[in-house]
Order: C-alpha cells, then structure tokens, then sequence
C-alpha cells in the first residue's frame, strides 16, 4: 500500500476524515480511537454557550466545525480600551474609554436622524449618537446626570466630538463589564465580534491539561510556555506585538502542528522501510540500447536523478521517490530509462497521466523510443471500451505489454497485470492521494516515482512528500531559448493583437490565457468567450476556444486541433493542460496576470519555448499594480528557475495565502505559517526522525504524550499504523 500524508487537504479544512464534517457519516471506529480526555474538543461547536444552531454554521465558517478549531484561530488584531483620555486631550480617530456624565438626551426629530446624547466631563463635550435608537433603552443606560464610562471610536463632527454606537457602555461601579484588551478573530459576514469572541474564550477555557509531548530540553532552550498557557497567551494579546507569529506562544503551538504533520509523515516513513520491497536491478543492457535510442545525451541533472532511481530500485525495500523538475527539464526521460530499468527486472511498468490528451502525448514521444529498441506499449484511457478494452486487458494482464501509459481508468477493479513492478505518477498535481493509493495497490510492493511539474519551496516540499526521497532537476536540456517575457499594460491592447497576427502570419501558434474570476465561473466563462469572439472578428476561425465549462471531450477535441495545427490561437481559461507540449506555439498572451499567482503563471508560462523558435510571453495587466503584484511580475520577468520563483512566491506571499494550494493538495496548516516558520519546521522534522528511531511505536510516557499530539491534528490516520493503536 502506498501512504502519503502529503495531500490531507483535499479531505476538507479540518483535516482528515474522521473528522467527520457535518453531513459526511463520522468513522465510528475512529471515533472510538479518539482519547477521552480529547472529547470535549472534538465535541460540535453548538456544545460552547452561547452558540445556537444558527450561528454554529457561521461560527463554523469563521474557523470550523469543531471547538478545537477554535483553539487554532488565532486572533488577527486587538482592540486597546486602556487609553482613558479626558475629552480635552482625546483626539478623533482612536479608541478611547471615557469618564463622562451625561447632560441631555435629544432624540432625532425623524426617523431617519440620530438619536443624540450629550456628555461631558470637566475638559470638554461630546455627542453619542444612535441610529435606530430605542429611546426607553438609551434612558435606561444613560441616564441624564448619571456617571458612565463609554468605550469606543472617537470622530470629530462640526468641530466637536462625536462617538457613533460606543462599544461599551458601564457603570463606573462595575467597571468589569468593560474588557480593556479585545482580541479580534476573523468574522464572516453575520457574525459578530462578541460572539465569536465568547466562543473562542469558552473554547480555550475547555482545552484540558495535557501531558506535554515536546522534548523538555528543547522547550526549555526556546523559552516556550506549555500548551495550555501557550493557548491562553496566544488568545489575549496585551500589546500588538504579540500577535506576531514569532511569540513564543505562537511557536510553541506552531512547532506543535508541524511536529504532528512530520511525526506522521514519519511513521509512514518508518513503516514502509519495515515492509518488504522488492530488488529490481537488470544487466544494464535494455537501459544502455534506451540510452542511444533517445535522440539526445542526457544532461547532468537528469543523470544524477536517474542514478538515485536505480539505487532506489535496486534496493530491497520500496522505492518511493519524488522527482521535481520544471516544464521542459526533462522528466520523461527520465521515466523512459526508469521504466527499462523495471523492464530489464522482468517487471511491467505503469505511467500514470492525469488526461487523456497528455497519455496519448506521451506516448506519441515514447513510442518510438520504445519500438526502436523492442518494448510493447500501449496506451489506456476511459475511451477504451468493449472488446477493444477487454483486448487491452488480456494483454496486460498476460504480461504482453512492458510498458503502458494510462488515466484514472488503470484503477478500475477489473485491470489487473501480470506482474506490476514500477509506478511512475507523472502527477501535475492532479491526482488524489487516493488514486494513487487504489493504482499502489495493484502493485503491491512495486516502486513507486511520483513526478511533479511545479517546484514547490523546499518547506512545501517537507511538509507535503516528507515520507519520500527527492530528486530534482535543477538544470534544463541545452539549447533552450529564453522566453521573452513582457509586461503589458491592458490599455496597449491593440499591440498585443498585432504581434498575434505576426505570429499567425509566421505559422506559429499562440496561447491567449484568459483569468479565473474568483467565485465566478459566469464571468469567467464571458471574458474567455468574449475574447475569442474578439479575435475571431481578425483572425477568422483559426481561433479555438477551451474553458472549464466544456464537456472533456469537447475540450480534448480542441486541444487536439490545436495540438495539430489546425488552431493558430487558444484562448482558454486555465485549463490549458500543464503537460501540453506543442512546439510551434511561440506566443503566451496571459490576460490579467495580476491575478494569478506567481507559479500559476511560471507554469503557464512553460507553455512557450519548447521548440527552437524564439518565444514571448506577454503579462497584459490592468494598472494600477499592488506591491505584491508588481514584485510578482518583476520576478517573472527576471527569472525562468522555476525553483528559485517558487520560493519567491512564497515569500511574497505566506503559505496562508498561497494561492491554489487547496487544489495543489498542499497540507493547510492551522497555527504553523511556513512562511515564517521554516526553521521551526526544520526542527520538527529532526525531532520526528529521532522519536520514530527510538520509540516508533511510541509507547513511552513522551509517546503516549505525542499520541495525544496527532490525534489534536487530526493525523488520526498516523496513529493507525502503529501497532499498538
Ligand atoms: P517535462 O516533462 O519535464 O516538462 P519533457 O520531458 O517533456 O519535459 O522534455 C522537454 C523537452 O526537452 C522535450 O522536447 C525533450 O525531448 C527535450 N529533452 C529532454 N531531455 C533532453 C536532453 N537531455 N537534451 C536535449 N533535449 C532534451
Ligand atoms: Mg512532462
């Protein structure tokens, strides 16, 4: 079986299944697993007072369904009443708590005008004012003559002083209804800030004691507090500056989340080298006639790569490695000689494509390696229906074929090999941990490469593949031509269209990249529809259009046109296949770069310059430019290292905003940014190596402690495969 822990976030924001979000049937017998003492966090948050059924749902929204999400969400600002100006001295603008008494009620002559009331105190006047008021309540609260102390944000009106709608109205007798330090949570829209902080409070208030799970010497030279005063801290900041993510509450709790996500990703480690691999090492002779059917010398990077994947598959135990190379590094190659390194073993080798379009590609570039030097191909997709299929299957499974390439269609029950010794997932980020878990079961003890097209920062990296080796190509094949890469304002529309038809004109092919509106596939839908309309008016119907909307087939079938040449110009949403590979196309028009993230666009971007023609890369971008914005096209403009812009992009960004990384299947983090806290995850990692090496049942007091650890992440699916779970 094949474990990685890499993408829980696919499984929803609370992490893994037995979860168990509203709707979705709980896992009765992880649920049972959960220790007590753990219960009351996991209980709904309709359980904490003062929330209802109604604002459960918003509650939920705001942080998550259960209290122990409310532990995590941490305060993003903090409201300071401790400023006690008197009216003389209070400036507009600010937050002021004031010692007043109050002189007149004026209720508003309509009732659409205020309701005002006129305080004082020694220094000076101000006016209250309400809209919407109810007058017997505000005589109530403020009594004319009375004493009151007033909270709020202090505006100047008319060249007096005006506070609409104080926050906090208290009789000087009992000042305690009035807290003079405020954390604010992030809302959604219906939930108030009182509500979500009684929530928060009530949930840190039901975090029990637990023994703690980080190893005492290394507490101790961090200065962190234990986990119960590291909540409390975190939840009442007393000063801006401990809302910082470097407190040492808020890397106490940070460390302890990366610490669940390597300690998991470590046992899936330590349990795979427990279980019996297979050795798969040939004579040598199938890769050295591999080697001179491609038609290049392979470069250093890509050597390298390969001499660790044979290593690996030369081994006893289970490959599991990643291989990270940008577009156009090479990685099919890579897996050609892999795959007869498998073949040249006796074994039969999968390749594994997200589409369809790309498993026919790549075998339109395998094929005649392949044929020139005697390995049977064949390719499987959903397409393949009826006898055809069942003729494909009896093939495979009769051992006929060496190598095949195929879609999600390899996992159905009935496909079954001969002997499957190697799996290679050329990933893209598109299949889910559980499909690659269904193909690795086909195979049970077969190798295992996964390939990725985007770089992703080494942190990522840790906290995504953790359980595998890596390799990566860092060097690009010779001869690469740089893309020209330009930004262009939208309003230099007309050139953009002008240098399309001089490509057209020179036989060359262009890619017109339209955005993603956030939460509007409608009007997605109109400026990918629009603008190929636009272009058809010059450029006739050698334009095609691909977006999301469409059917697969009908989107293969353009791309097909496209792919042979029948297209001049795809416009498409950004559904451009990221394996695509169509030489001629020169130009990438990217509309509203703005709005995509910086790898989004490097991906893109790899489109272009795969042939010998000199390519371009136009960013059409609607000014002005945001700082972030900027830097992020500048980057792209200075840089083609795929590696090096992925590190940018998340510098520029912080993993919390890192755009797509829900899709990307990334682990979400609650409390950890590893933005900032990649030393912190640095440490975790080492620190989870050392656990699993001296106690990898962890069945020691510090075990026991670590359970309890995995299970507040919710990594539940970590502690079944330890023996004693
Ligand atoms: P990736 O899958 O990593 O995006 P590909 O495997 O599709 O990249 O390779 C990109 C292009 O580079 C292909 O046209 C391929 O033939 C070519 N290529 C790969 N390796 C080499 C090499 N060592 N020397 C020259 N060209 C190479
Ligand atoms: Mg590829």
């Amino acid at each position: 079986m094949f474990e990685s822990y890499g993408q829980v976030a696919e499984k929803g924001k609370s992490g893994v299944q037995s979860s168990a979000l509203p709707g979705a049937a709980p896992s009765a017998t992880l649920a049972l697993m959960r220790p007590e003492i753990l219960f009351s966090l996991f209980a709904p948050v309709t359980s904490l007072p003062g929330v209802g059924p109604k604002l459960a749902t918003l509650v939920e929204k705001a942080a998550g369904p259960h209290v122990v999400d409310l532990l995590w969400a941490t305060p993003a600002g903090l409201i300071d009443r401790r400023k006690r100006p008197t009216l003389a001295e209070a400036a507009p603008g600010e937050i002021a708590t004031l010692d007043l008494t109050v002189d007149a009620h004026h209720p508003g002559a309509s009732r659409t005008k205020p309701y005002r009331v006129i305080a004082s105190d020694p220094t000076g006047f101000i006016t209250l004012i309400f809209f919407h008021a109810r007058a017997d309540y505000l005589k109530k609260t403020l009594p004319e003559g009375a004493r009151r102390i007033v909270s709020g944000k202090l505006e100047s009106y008319a060249g007096g002083l005006q506070m609409p709608h104080p926050d906090y109205i208290a009789d000087p007798d009992k000042p305690e209804d009035m807290p003079l330090l405020e954390p604010v949570y992030p809302l959604t829209a219906g939930l108030t800030a009182k509500v979500m902080r009684k929530a928060v409070a009530a949930a840190v208030d039901r975090a029990p004691e637990l023994p703690e799970w980080q190893d005492p010497a290394y507490r101790a030279r961090q200065a962190w507090p234990d986990w119960k005063t590291a909540l409390a801290n975190a939840h009442n900041p007393e000063a801006q500056s401990d809302l910082s993510a470097m407190t040492p509450a808020r890397q106490r709790l940070a460390y302890d989340e990366l610490l669940a996500n390597q300690l998991a990703l470590a046992l899936v480690r330590a349990r795979r080298k427990a279980r019996p691999g297979r050795a798969l090492s040939g004579d040598g002779a199938l890769r050295a006639k591999g080697l001179s059917a491609l038609p290049f010398p392979l470069t250093g990077a890509q050597d390298a790569a390969l001499k660790e994947i044979y290593g690996d598959m030369a081994a006893a135990s289970r490959m599991v490695r990643l291989l990270q190379g940008d577009v156009g590094s090479g990685k099919t190659a890579v897996a050609f000689l892999a795959a007869l390194a498998a073949i040249e073993a006796g074994v039969q080798v999968a390749l594994m494509v997200p589409t369809e379009i790309l498993a026919r590609q790549h075998m339109e570039t395998l094929a005649p390696w392949c044929a020139a030097i005697g390995i049977s191909t064949d390719v499987f997709t959903g397409r393949d229906k009826g006898p055809v299929r069942t003729e494909k299957l009896d093939r495979l499974a009769g051992g006929a074929v060496n190598l095949i390439v195929g879609t999600h269609a390899l996992f159905q029950d009935d496909v079954a090999f001969s002997d499957l010794g190697l799996v290679i997932v050329d990933e893209q980020h598109r299949f889910g941990v559980h499909q690659r878990l269904a193909l690795a079961e086909k195979g049970a003890r077969a190798d295992m490469l996964v390939m990725t097209a985007t770089p992703i920062p080494r942190t990522l990296t840790l906290t995504a593949y953790g359980d595998m080796e890596v390799s990566k190509l860092t060097e690009k094949p010779p001869g690469r031509q740089p893309v020209d890469t330009r930004t262009v304002a939208l309003g230099r529309l007309g050139d953009v269209v002008d240098a399309v038809g001089r490509a057209i004109r020179k036989g060359e092919q262009v890619y017109w990249v339209c955005p993603l509106v956030e939460e509007s596939d409608v009007m997605d839908l109109t400026s990918a529809e629009d603008r190929s309309a636009h272009l058809k008016t010059m450029f006739g119907d050698k334009v095609g259009l691909a977006h999301g909307r469409m059917s697969a087939a009908d989107k293969d079938a353009v791309m097909e046109r496209f792919n042979a040449g029948d297209l001049s110009v795809l416009v498409a949403t950004t559904v451009i296949e990221v394996g695509v590979n169509v030489p001629n196309a020169t130009v990438i028009v990217i509309e509203h770069a703005e709005r995509f993230g910086l790898a989004q666009l490097h991906q893109l971007r790899g489109r272009v310059g795969r042939g010998e023609k000199k390519s371009v890369c136009l960013l059409l971008y609607k000014g002005p430019l945001g700082e972030t914005a900027k830097a992020r096209l500048n980057a792209l403009r200075q840089s083609e290292d795929g590696f090096f812009l992925a590190e940018e992009d998340l510098r520029l960004r912080g993993s919390g905003e890192l755009l797509g990384a829900q899709q990307s299947g990334f682990p979400i983090f609650k409390t950890a940014d590893i933005a900032v806290h990649g030393e912190l995850l640095a440490a975790a990692r080492d620190d989870a190596a050392l656990i699993v090496s001296r106690d990898a049942e962890l069945k020691t007091e510090r075990g026991a402690a670590l359970r309890l650890l995995l299970y507040l992440f919710e990594r539940d699916d970590a502690i079944k495969l330890l023996r004693s779970g």
